[in-house]
């Protein structure tokens, strides 16, 4: 393979849309750090690790999340787990849904501060690392699940809107044990606009 041909396979570590420290007093600096840099940018190396030479290389990365198993699985599905939280994230989020997704939130589960409570129940009440997603289903109808380690709705063909991550490295360095403080803080981040325009898509 040529040097130019190894390139293109790679896959490629997403830049932050805002600064380290834009999501601050909710998630520190240092937070934000650790977490791209150190953890996500880690999968992303080890994806490419493992894919170089097998026909996931040069796949777009939603399809070796969908087909692929075992660590190489495992990596994928955090590459694009984190690449998709951090682009939910805003320095100025649009707090609340609105127009259709505002519609399905109240059909499916009858108010936005209920979906809130059932968010952070579903990702306090997670035993161990993983992740707490909403995503809809080929009718359009919304489900908030909790799923391990790297799970992903995309799996079972469902269309992922948002995660909150709850593996520990998320939150210790600001929250230490106390998961429940970190995720009613992440939320108050989350861009509800960017969420609405993957429920309109
Ligand atoms: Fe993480």
């Amino acid at each position: 393979m040529t040097n130019d041909a190894m390139k293109s396979s790679r896959f490629e570590i997403e830049e932050l849309l805002y600064g380290y420290d834009a999501l601050m007093p909710q998630i520190s600096e240092e937070t934000m750090r650790y977490h791209h840099d150190r953890h996500y940018a880690t999968y992303v190396a080890k994806l490419n690790e493992l894919s170089l030479d097998t026909p996931f290389a040069g796949q777009p990365l939603e399809d070796v999340v969908r087909s692929a198993d075992g660590p190489l699985f495992n990596n994928a599905a955090q590459a694009w787990n984190h690449a998709f939280l951090f682009r939910s994230l805003s320095p100025a989020p649009q707090t609340a849904p609105d127009g259709a997704l505002l519609a399905a939130v109240e059909r499916d589960f009858g108010s936005f501060e209920a979906l809130r409570t059932r968010m952070i129940d579903t990702a306090v009440g997670l035993f161990g690392s993983g992740w707490c997603w909403l995503s809809k289903d080929s009718s359009g109808r919304l489900r908030v699940e909790a799923r391990a380690n790297a799970g992903n709705p995309l799996c079972d063909g469902l269309v992922p809107l948002l995660c909150i991550d709850v593996w520990e490295h998320a939150y210790y360095i600001d929250y230490r044990n106390r998961r429940a403080d970190a995720v009613k803080a992440l939320w108050e981040r989350i861009d509800w606009r960017t969420v609405g325009e993957r429920y309109g898509r």
